[in-house]
């Protein structure tokens, strides 16, 4: 055999750029797809056309794509018929049309986080309550208290109600998204349930104060920071004093509370006024993207 000559060499070393170049546009793509640039069923309709595209292993896209892992990958080859090695071009009609129906199921956009937090008293339960009657489409994270349950108040649905070692532990384990101390009692919000929900393309509502909302704001600085104001100052006392719930100190420590909470409408990315209840919550509806359709309840 005889020796490379210098014109092999530069042919292996051209060889060798195409090969870089090719890897980076198919990097580039894959990023495209993690990032939600480009839509799955895009590129496997420009399979034929784009080369780079074209000489993709299926299995390097499908993995690219956000919510899809190793587990997920196996049984969309396995559902297809898809050899490990089958590259995007050298896909069947009957195999791409399987990919396309497996990628619209399992690619959903994440769902949108909205944070609704204002001064106890603006009437943010109220607000809660007509969405989840008008809106089941919205999921409602539910968040675990050590305060005691009011009358009517029902464990799993309103709050979960813990005692404080069960709080301790759940801190400890990073289990809460956010927590904070608020009136003598910690209120925290569990972050998987959130993060599944969102992963499910749901849109998520928390409820929560001040300074659990900061705390999402460094997490999550995608959510969207709602703060809920009382018509007046007067209709909040009101509010708060009207409530038979709560022992006079508790209402003074809420009220005290609040002033420090209305200062900081400024950090909230809008505000929405509760003149009228039913407003409001279209108004929230509005935001999260389920319109303002009046559904049961209405
Ligand atoms: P309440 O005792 O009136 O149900 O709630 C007191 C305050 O705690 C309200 O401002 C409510 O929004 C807030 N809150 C409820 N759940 C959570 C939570 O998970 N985290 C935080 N930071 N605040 C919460």
């Amino acid at each position: 055999m005889s020796e490379p000559g210098p014109l092999d060499e530069d042919a292996r070393a051209r060889g060798r750029e195409q090969a870089l170049i090719a890897r980076r546009a198919r990097a580039a793509i894959k990023a495209d797809l993690a990032q939600g640039r480009r839509k799955p069923g895009d590129v496997i309709a420009a399979r034929l056309d784009d080369p780079v595209i074209g000489r993709m292993r299926v299995r390097d896209f499908l993995h690219a794509l956000p919510g899809i892992g190793d587990a997920r990958t196996d049984q969309i080859m396995a559902d297809c018929q898809i050899a490990d090695s089958r590259r995007m071009r050298g896909l069947g009609e009957h195999q791409e049309r399987c990919l396309m129906s497996w990628v619209a199921e399992a690619v959903r956009p994440r769902g949108r986080l909205l944070v609704l937090s204002g001064p106890s008293g603006a009437g943010k339960s109220s607000v809660v309550t007509i969405l989840r009657e008008r809106h089941p489409e919205i999921a409602f994270s539910v968040s675990v208290t050590t305060r005691r349950p009011r009358p009517g108040e029902i464990d799993g649905v309103h709050y979960h109600f813990i005692d404080e070692r069960t709080f301790d532990r759940m801190i400890d384990e990073g289990q809460l998204l956010e927590w904070a101390e608020f009136a003598g009692n910690r209120y925290g919000t569990p972050a998987a349930p959130v993060d599944d929900l969102l992963d499910a393309g749901r849109p998520v509502l928390l409820e929560i104060e001040l300074q659990g909302a900061r705390q999402v704001r460094q997490s999550a600085p995608e959510a969207v920071f709602v703060f809920l104001a009382p018509p007046s100052w007067e209709t909040l006392v009101a509010r708060l004093e009207g409530r038979r719930t709560e022992a006079p100190e508790v209402i003074a420590e809420r009220l005290a509370t609040a002033q420090v909470e209305l200062a900081a409408e400024t950090e909230f990315d809008l505000t929405v006024v509760n003149d009228v209840v039913a407003r409001a919550a279209d108004e929230i509806a509005g935001l999260l993207g389920v319109g303002t359709s009046a559904g049961p309840g209405a």
